[in-house]
């Protein structure tokens, strides 16, 4: 199965990033599909910077619909899915476009990532001690990234990370000693017995938090799924 997926640029013209600059996150990204490819399974995606109207679309947008957010990934209400990157506000929380993590294109590997390991934003994991996993790829290592040809992308987990039994390396980067650990500016969603709650890294941003249990938010929106609220 082959899909697609779009990196559409809707920002204003005095956000816009240049095309070079969108041509190199594409690229990395594209090129960081293989990674993921390597590590989850034979993925295929074709990812293109133009405007098909057809695939996967990862927006970018100037500003955030939901506070302390800077890109979010979710699905339609026909269940395609789809991921949302703020430019302005990603640049005003001190990201570059292209460089270190919190950057633009950290952002959207981020949630391209995330939109291959759980296209429906429902997938969990148990840890077989009864807590449940939401199965993001990058949530957990969302502050680490690396770069291909100079262009930062973001860490992202292996299917070990998600086996309590397996051994590593549980991550792309190797910073990760074991099933289900976050790292110091990661986070994860967890559920214990119907009851879904945020935990965060060490050194998590405190403007991040409050975002991710604002209401409306895409992570509070995923811990009230299952209780009726
Ligand atoms: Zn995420």
């Amino acid at each position: 199965v082959s899909r697609r997926i779009v990196i559409e640029d809707q920002t204003s013209p005095r956000i816009r990033i240049a095309a070079g600059t969108l041509e190199a996150i594409t690229r990395a990204v594209d090129h960081q599909l293989h990674d993921v490819a390597k590590a989850w399974g034979a993925y295929v995606f074709d990812l293109v910077d133009d405007v098909r109207r057809s695939g996967w679309h990862v927006v970018l947008l100037d500003d955030a619909d939901q506070a302390g957010a800077l890109g979010y990934h979710d699905v339609t209400p026909d269940g395609a899915p789809y991921a949302r990157v703020f430019v302005r506000d990603i640049v005003d929380n001190g990201g570059d476009l292209t460089l270190f993590g919190g950057s633009v294109s950290s952002v959207v590997s981020h949630e391209v990532c995330e939109m291959i390991g759980d296209p429906g934003a429902n997938r969990w994991a148990n840890d077989a001690a009864g807590t449940l996993w939401a199965l993001e790829l990058c949530d957990a290592v969302e502050s680490d990234w690396y770069a291909i040809d100079g262009t930062a992308v973001s860490n992202f987990v292996w299917p070990a990370y998600f086996n309590p039994f397996a051994e590593g390396p549980y991550d792309q980067m190797g910073l990760i000693a074991e099933p289900f650990g976050i790292a110091p500016g990661g986070y994860a969603i967890k559920s214990e017995l119907g009851k879904v709650t945020p935990i965060f890294g060490d050194d998590y941003p405190a403007w991040k938090i409050a975002g991710k249990v604002a209401a409306g938010a895409r992570t509070a929106a995923r811990m009230n799924w299952g209780s009726g609220a």
